[in-house]
């Protein structure tokens, strides 16, 4: 499965995967991930918003009987020049899971599904976690459609585009009502795991995380005549807040980034009049977070700048009774915070009993073609996998 899914989307250029909503290369790992269900006799069905879903068992009759599904899986999309772990390790590991289940005989209580969500990185529609924030009513139809892409393509028109409905997208509440528990088997994205000494561990919650706006207001000029005491150059003040940023992060405890600029009026030979950046912040707690911020604000206002709350998400916590349950499952391994966001957090918003499993990263990079995970550590991911869905789909209701 690694091997085939290796050149789908590859940058000769970068090494890195561009694999976008909704494209050729979308097209092609969802004709990928329908292969797979149909070489282990799953029907694949889609949701309202194109997730595709296959099941071992038939979830309908379960529901029927008052039981739901367990359901793993992950994502193949990525981010511009990503890695070739994050999402689709969690996919193939459940492909893996299943077979290793099936060779050994067991048969499942209740259903086990298998699920590939669309656009979970957000990088063409710039909404991360597009597909479960629809079905799960998180965004609106109308705002999924409406979302645009670098090029002025809506979602709507990619969506036809794909030969799919648009007008079909929203709240889908039969595929919500057939999942019990959701396991997602994810590389980590960082280097917690390396520091435990431990391949696989159990997720505690995403951690809070916000995004602000930063507006300095400044005066253009020309860069050769301007006396120095003469200017309103708005990139001082912008470049103090990155460094504050960076220390408001380190005496607080959590993580902070400004990987976004735009300068007006963008010239090499011209003082800029306006520059506005993008804070983002993250940690463990929301107070921590708070107080890093709060400090990043009042440097931007001492420099007669702006700051605006575009957004916060507070901890989302996955189910404590379903990760302590996986957790003992597998002997006790770790248990980890994460700052990433991804569709198992999506789910727990919405109420469905969800737990997330990490894989070891030896270098913690992620969204880079130098993510990794030793190939030991990923069968090692496949194993636990398998037990917590034998756990969880074996045991009587
Ligand atoms: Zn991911």
């Amino acid at each position: 499965m690694w091997a085939d899914l290796q050149p789908v989307g590859r940058s000769a250029h970068s090494g890195g995967y561009r694999r976008f909503a909704w494209t050729r290369t979308d097209h092609d790992l969802r004709e990928w991930f329908a292969g797979e269900c149909t070489a282990r006799g799953l029907d694949v069905t889609d949701d309202r918003m194109g997730n595709q879903w296959a099941w071992w068992g038939e979830p309908d009759d379960a529901a029927r009987r008052g039981d739901k599904g367990v359901v793993t899986g992950s994502h193949l999309d990525s981010v511009p020049d990503g890695g070739a772990f994050d999402g689709p390790l969690g996919v193939v590991s459940a492909f893996a899971a299943l077979d290793v289940l099936r060779d050994n005989g067991f048969q499942p209580a209740r259903p086990i599904g298998i699920v590939n969500f669309v656009d979970e990185e957000g990088a063409r529609f710039g909404v991360a976690c597009a597909g479960s924030r629809v079905i799960t009513g998180a965004m609106t139809a109308d705002r999924a459609r409406g979302l645009t892409d670098a090029d002025g393509v809506t979602m709507a028109e990619a969506l036809e585009a794909a030969g799919r409905d648009a007008r079909h997208l929203g709240r889908d509440d039969e595929t919500l009502g057939r999942i019990g528990a959701f396991v997602e088997l994810h590389v980590e994205q960082g280097r917690g795991l390396v520091d435990l000494e431990n391949p696989v561990a159990v997720a505690t919650d995403i951690w809070p995380h916000g995004r602000w706006r930063l507006d300095f207001p400044g005066e253009a000029n020309h860069a050769g005549t301007t006396r120095l005491e003469d200017r309103q150059d708005a990139m001082l003040g912008y470049a103090g807040a990155v460094l504050a940023a960076r220390e408001a992060a380190i005496s607080h405890g959590c993580v902070a980034t400004i990987g976004k600029v735009e300068v007006t009026p963008g010239g090499v030979n011209a003082i800029p009049s306006a520059v506005t950046g993008w804070l983002d912040a993250r940690g463990a707690s929301p107070r921590a977070v708070r107080r890093a911020v709060a400090d990043v604000r009042s440097m931007v206002e001492q420099a007669g700048g702006h700051v605006t709350e575009e957004s916060w998400t507070p901890s989302t916590p996955f189910d404590p009774a379903l990760s302590d349950r996986v957790r003992d499952r597998l002997g006790g391994v770790p248990m980890l915070g994460t700052g990433a966001g991804h569709d198992a957090g999506i789910l727990a918003n919405a109420g469905i009993r969800t737990a997330m499993l990490f894989v070891r990263n030896p270098t913690g990079v992620s969204h880079s073609p130098l993510e990794f995970a030793e190939l030991s550590d990923c069968l090692e991911g496949v194993a636990a996998l398998g037990a917590v869905l034998e756990d969880l789909a074996g045991a009587p209701a």
